[in-house]
């Protein structure tokens, strides 16, 4: 698995996203003594780093779990059994949240559009607004929405959920789920006033998978001291007391915080624009990819121009034709990864990955495994998407350097 005669693999998925070298050698170092005096240093350095990349003055919590868990300690610490949350449906991870949330034994409402609707769409905030004026006595407790659905590659804007939250006067917290969005599209926990943000390690933080976060405000932190659903290994009061200090209650996963550390620094680096430059290249990367699939005469999944992720994109097949052996094709042929379509759109759709460690050059790469495959697969296209897209990375130079 770690050799392949004809170069490297092509992870095109929307995470786990290719892991860059510079981490994977910072990876490599020994593991130390997660009570030692180093591991302070650490754990303080790794706390900091990742509070800039939420945009948030308030404490992160750090999970050795994926995401799911980061998922479930959100609603463990601040819910209590029977209560009731109001949720979206985006698509199939905001159906996955839902139904964790009803299997720890809260009270949901799935709010949405019907059939596949929802799913070419981002959060529709007026809806949400619309519930929570009618909830006069307040009996909705949190509101939980998927930023970057990465099933279908839609967006939200958080804040209008915000606002919506605020002109309906509603005490509920906000609960937003940026597992796939952090790191790649912009995210602001403070400014945006969410109560707890969901993330995990894969995705914009080009770290294997293996540790998830959530950020927190005080109001959630405040709840969670009354909440009664049954929480031990996930509650923050402990891992914030000695976060203090740069240490866990348990063995934290001291590798991927070495890699955790390197992200934050390249990430972050005024050198290649910051967090800015990090999300004026990921636009730039979707803009090019979306080039290639309107010149296909493709749908994209996501009809909303102002939701499309930068992080990936839905290629729609047309009537007849089955995503998943069009991808299966690319992989054999090509050595591409690309999305399965998950949920309800499985077999209608796959998707491309545009995050984290990529360049101009290896998403033509990417492209033209999936120009190729689609002939193949005697899809009828349009145009050349490589041309498209070769067109577009030529004529709009990045805004600030792609080397990392
Ligand atoms: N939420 C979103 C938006 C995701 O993309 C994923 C994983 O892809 C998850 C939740 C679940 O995270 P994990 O698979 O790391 O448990």
């Amino acid at each position: 698995l770690d050799y392949h005669p004809t170069g490297r693999h092509f992870l095109q998925i929307p995470g786990p996203s290719p892991v860059p070298d510079r981490i994977l050698r910072a990876m490599s170092l020994p593991t130390i003594d997660h009570r030692g005096p180093e591991f302070g240093a650490l754990g303080l350095r790794v706390l900091k780093g990742i509070q800039q990349i939420f945009q948030t003055r308030h404490p992160v919590a750090i999970y050795p779990a994926s995401g799911t868990g980061a998922w479930e300690a959100a609603l463990a610490n601040v819910l209590s059994p029977g209560d009731h949350v109001l949720m979206y449906e985006t698509g199939h991870f905001a159906t996955l949240w839902n139904k964790m949330a009803t299997r720890l034994g809260v009270k949901t409402e799935f709010l949405g559009l019907p059939g596949v609707e929802g799913w070419r769409r981002g959060v529709q905030a007026h809806l949400i607004e619309e519930r929570l004026r009618a909830d006069k006595e307040h009996s909705i407790k949190a509101v939980c929405v998927v930023h970057n659905e990465t099933s279908t590659g839609a967006t939200s804007n958080i804040l209008a959920v915000r606002r919506a939250i605020d002109a309906a006067r509603h005490p509920a917290l906000l609960l937003v789920d940026s597992i796939s969005g952090l790191a790649s599209a912009e995210y602001k926990h403070d400014e945006w006033g969410v109560d707890v943000t969901v993330s995990g390690s894969q995705k914009g933080l080009m770290l294997p998978p293996g540790i998830s976060f959530n950020a927190l405000s005080p109001k959630a932190l405040e709840a969670s001291r009354t909440a009664r659903l049954p929480k031990s290994f996930w509650a923050w009061d402990e891992i914030v007391e000695m976060n203090k200090t740069g240490y866990w209650p348990y063995t934290p996963n001291t590798n991927l915080l070495y890699g955790l550390a390197e992200a934050c620094d390249m990430l972050l680096d005024p050198a290649f624009g910051g967090l800015q430059g990090v999300f004026a290249r990921h636009q730039r990367w979707a803009e090019g990819v979306r080039a290639a699939v309107r010149a296909w005469g493709l749908e994209i999944q996501v009809t909303e121009t102002a939701t499309q992720s930068p992080v990936l994109t839905g290629v729609v097949m047309p009537e007849g034709v089955d995503a998943d052996a069009v991808r299966k094709l690319i992989y054999e042929r090509f050595d591409l990864s690309l999305g399965t379509g998950l949920g309800k759109v499985k077999g209608r759709m796959f998707r491309i990955g545009h995050l984290g460690d990529c360049n101009d050059l290896t998403l033509m790469a990417a492209l033209s495994g999936c120009e190729m495959g689609l002939k193949l697969s005697g899809v009828k296209l349009a145009g050349s998407g490589v041309a498209a897209a070769m067109e577009y990375f030529a004529g709009h130079p990045a805004p600030v350097a792609l080397q990392k």
